[in-house]
């Protein structure tokens, strides 16, 4: 029971005893005990009349002066309409500030309802996706209806995003995130400009490299020819020095032109069969004669396990692992080559090269694929290295699917390995 409620029987009960008691001096108990009750009922009949007619003209005016407990009622159901007005006018400057604030910004936002429809958009998305009042509640997927922006949509993975090419010179990025109960954000933003500046460095470079090759070969050749010869006393470590130097330099322009392909060769067929038996015996004899018998290498190879891929992708970067492993590792080291199948139900495939090398620190491992980054300057070009062996490595993986793993010790060795997903392992 309210007190409200309550607060109304103990009047009642006053009412009533006070004409009861009234009676008893008139000699009337019964008809004045009646008769209180009567005016309690009728003074409360008046006070509901007050506050139907204040409801009917709107409970934001101030409520009608009455005593009691529907008075108290009346007030209370006042102060809270006050309270929700105030709150929804506070939500509503909010949502101003809001639709303010993404009306200013360039990048799109579309917020998409859990059955996929269209809810609601800012004014940059009528210019960079195109959306017009009547597409509100449609499907985002009868406008944005090219496949590669259907298949990431359906794919639904938060916070995962899409670069679409919309037109000849224009890329859009997408951006999708879930938020509430299935609803989702798509930001979209155009990202052409990034993507022309990162055009004419792809292109600078590659061009660099290729007029770089010409000359080199030429240079190289010459000292080649030179180191033959007989030469004069004093023109021997000059021209040898700059017959190495030439010939780093070949590895960097090559390693360069590599990274240039990976990077725009976007058709290359990365899907025929790869025998990696054949392959990886291969790499271990180039790593024997790279390492002139100073490491015992080792190769542990699954016998009938292959992969699709492509072939020369393939060995560029398995090689180049094998080789960073012999020149990273001392005399007298162990390098271990393995090539199996992994996973809990063994679908995957993994390749690691292990070795008993210097090693290297925890904090340089998430840098180690960046291009020309280096633990030991100094030591990389001593070893021939180019400073992009790693970078190589990352490309040609992650357009084989696979992914990278380094585990080191410092002083003990480290361990290379990659992962390629089941639908590269041919099955027999
Ligand atoms: P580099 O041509 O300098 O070897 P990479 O990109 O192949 O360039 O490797 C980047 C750096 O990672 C190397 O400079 C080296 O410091 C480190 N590194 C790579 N492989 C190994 C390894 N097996 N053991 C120790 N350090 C390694």
């Amino acid at each position: 029971m309210t007190n409200t409620v309550i607060k109304l029987i103990v009047q009642l009960v006053i009412f009533t005893l006070a004409g009861t008691v009234i009676g008893l001096i008139v000699g009337q108990p019964l008809v004045m005990g009646v008769l209180g009750a009567l005016l309690w009922a009728v003074r409360h009949a008046f006070a509901v009349a007050a506050i139907e007619h204040w409801v009917k003209q709107g409970i934001d005016i101030s409520p009608p002066d009455i005593d009691g407990p529907l008075g108290d009622v009346a007030y209370k159901v006042n102060r809270y309409d006050r309270a929700q007005a105030r709150r929804s006018q506070l939500l509503q400057s909010t949502i101003n500030r809001f639709q303010q604030s993404s009306s200013a910004m360039t990048d799109a936002i579309v917020i998409i309802d859990r059955n996929d429809n269209i809810e609601w958009w800012n004014g940059a998305a009528n210019t960079l996706i195109g959306l017009v009042e009547r597409d509100r509640g449609y499907p985002i997927l009868n406008l944005i209806r090219s496949p590669e922006f259907v298949r990431f949509y359906r794919a639904n993975r938060d916070g995962k995003s899409i670069v679409l090419q919309v037109s000849h010179s224009q890329y859009i990025e997408y951006h999708l995130h879930r938020f509430g109960d299935g609803d989702r954000v798509l930001v979209a933003r155009d990202v052409s400009e990034s993507k022309k500046i990162d055009q004419v460095r792809r292109d600078f470079v590659a061009n660099a490299s290729h007029e770089l090759r010409t000359p080199l070969t030429v240079i190289h050749g010459y000292l080649e020819m030179m180191m033959d010869a007989d030469l004069p006393k004093g023109f021997q470590n000059p021209v040898e020095s700059m017959y190495k130097q030439s010939t780093r330099m070949e590895s960097l322009v090559a390693d360069l032109l590599t990274l240039s392909k990976l990077e725009t060769e976007q058709q290359a067929d990365t899907n025929k069969p790869v025998h990696v038996a054949s392959l990886l015996s291969q790499i271990q004899q180039e790593a024997i004669a790279l390492s002139e018998n100073k490491h015992e290498i080792e190769l542990q190879c699954e016998e009938g396990l292959d992969i699709t891929g492509n072939a020369k992708e393939i060995q560029s970067a398995l090689s180049n692992l094998v080789f960073n492993a012999v020149r990273y590792t001392p005399e007298g080291g162990k390098i271990t080559i393995r090539f199996n199948r992994t996973g809990s139900k063994g679908t995957r495939a993994k390749f690691e090269v292990e070795d008993t090398g210097d090693g290297i620190a925890a904090h340089h491992i998430p840098r180690l694929t960046e291009r020309f980054y280096r633990v030991d300057a100094g030591r990389s070009r001593e070893s021939g290295g180019t400073g992009l062996g790693l970078a190589i490595v990352k490309h040609v993986l992650v357009r084989h699917n696979a992914k990278l793993a380094v585990t080191s010790e410092l002083g003990k060795g480290s361990r290379f390995s990659c992962v390629f997903p089941s639908k590269r392992v041919i099955k027999k």
